[in-house]
């Protein structure tokens, strides 16, 4: 019997035929309130699930009974509950590695952006402000040969050192779980606490994940101890960030500027805050939106749950010691 998955979410042709080609396919290129029944009753009888921006609940699995295999078109798996999914034998697959380089240029062009005061000069020009010789008042400060500090030395936080390093001569200091000998000897970079790298940091660049650890790692203690002249970078999660202390430190003058493609809440309401600062640049969560990248995370999405539904190991099974447990053949 062919199994059956339900894919979510715009999925190119080619990736769509591939899934058509091995499976049963249930898909929903969106989801909202007029299909959502329609959703549940495909995923009770689905053994798999394939797509961008999921909501997986304990709720939702209770009624996916036969499910074994979830691949989400991401590297953060934050909002899923793994335990949870492990417990019930469920593998979930993530997408690391592809979209490394992406989200590291996202990264820096945010860093760019905001020390240059890009889009805001920008506006200067379309607004017709720019009537003589610029003054002081729209200088930035300087990129290369800044301290850049990493919180969050894993793949993308070395991508986005690497850059700053090699490419802007920038001093790199970071705080990591655990120390990068390779990288310290690759760029010059040091690891440090995470104390003397607000203190020390001219940029700050946040890439760890969000875990119970690292929710509201960046808070107004944090904000304190950063230079006044510190611009603060996130792509990692927007809860990684206490939002609310952020926009106070902005609004007090305690750091320069942000750069942010990502939110505590997200789509970011019209209502907040930082829409009225210039000295924000705002992204709406694209560090891996790119046609090559988002293409490269749904292939490598498509294997995972191809390779998992065959009862063989997929190369990005987040928790592996679901499919040990519970291997998707003995499911068959
Ligand atoms: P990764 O390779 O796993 O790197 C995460 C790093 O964070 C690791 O080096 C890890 O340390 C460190 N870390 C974990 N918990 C920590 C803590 N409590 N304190 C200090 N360091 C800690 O992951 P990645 O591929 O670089 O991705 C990182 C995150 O970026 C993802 O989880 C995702 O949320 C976010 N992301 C955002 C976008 C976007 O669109 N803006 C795109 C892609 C990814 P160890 O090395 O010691 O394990």
């Amino acid at each position: 019997m062919n199994k059956r998955i339900v894919a979510v979410r715009r999925l190119h042709a080619e990736h769509l035929k591939q899934l058509e080609g091995m499976f049963h396919v249930d898909y929903f290129p969106h989801l909202d309130e007029g299909n959502l029944d329609a959703y549940h009753a495909a995923l009770a009888h689905a053994h798999g699930l394939i797509g961008g921006k999921l909501s997986v609940t304990p709720a939702l699995l209770d009624g996916a009974p036969n499910l074994e295999v979830v691949a989400t078109i991401s590297v953060g798996y934050d909002n899923f509950p793994v335990d949870e999914m492990s417990r019930r034998g469920i593998v979930l697959c993530n997408t690391p590695d592809v979209l490394t380089e992406t989200t590291a240029d996202t990264g820096f062009a945010l860093i760019m952006a905001t020390v240059r005061r890009v889009p805001e000069l920008d506006r200067f020009v379309r607004e017709g402000q720019w009537q003589a010789h610029v003054e002081e008042a729209q200088f930035g400060r300087d990129v290369h040969g800044k301290t850049l500090g990493m919180v969050g030395m894993g793949r993308i936080g070395a991508a986005v050192a690497r850059r700053g390093a090699l490419g802007f001569g920038m001093p790199v200091i970071y705080s990591n779980a655990s120390p990068k000998p390779a990288l310290n000897a690759e760029l010059g970079a040091r690891c440090c606490s995470f104390e003397a790298l607000l203190a020390c940091a001219d940029v700050v660049c946040v890439t760890v994940p969000l875990t119970d650890s690292t929710r509201h790692l960046i808070d107004a203690d944090a904000f304190r101890q950063m230079k006044r002249s510190a611009i603060f970078v996130n792509i990692a999660r927007g809860p990684v960030v206490d939002e609310a202390a952020m926009i106070t430190a902005l609004q007090q003058g305690d750091i320069a500027g942000a750069g942010l493609d990502v939110f505590e809440q997200e789509p970011l309401p019209s209502s907040s805050p930082l829409l009225a600062l210039p000295q924000v640049v705002l992204l709406p969560h694209i560090g891996s939106a790119t046609h090559e990248t988002r293409s490269a995370m749904a292939q490598l999405a498509v294997d995972n749950l191809a390779l998992a539904l065959q009862g063989e190991r997929p190369p990005n099974a987040v928790n592996p010691d679901a499919f040990s447990m519970t291997s998707a053949q003995e499911k068959m």
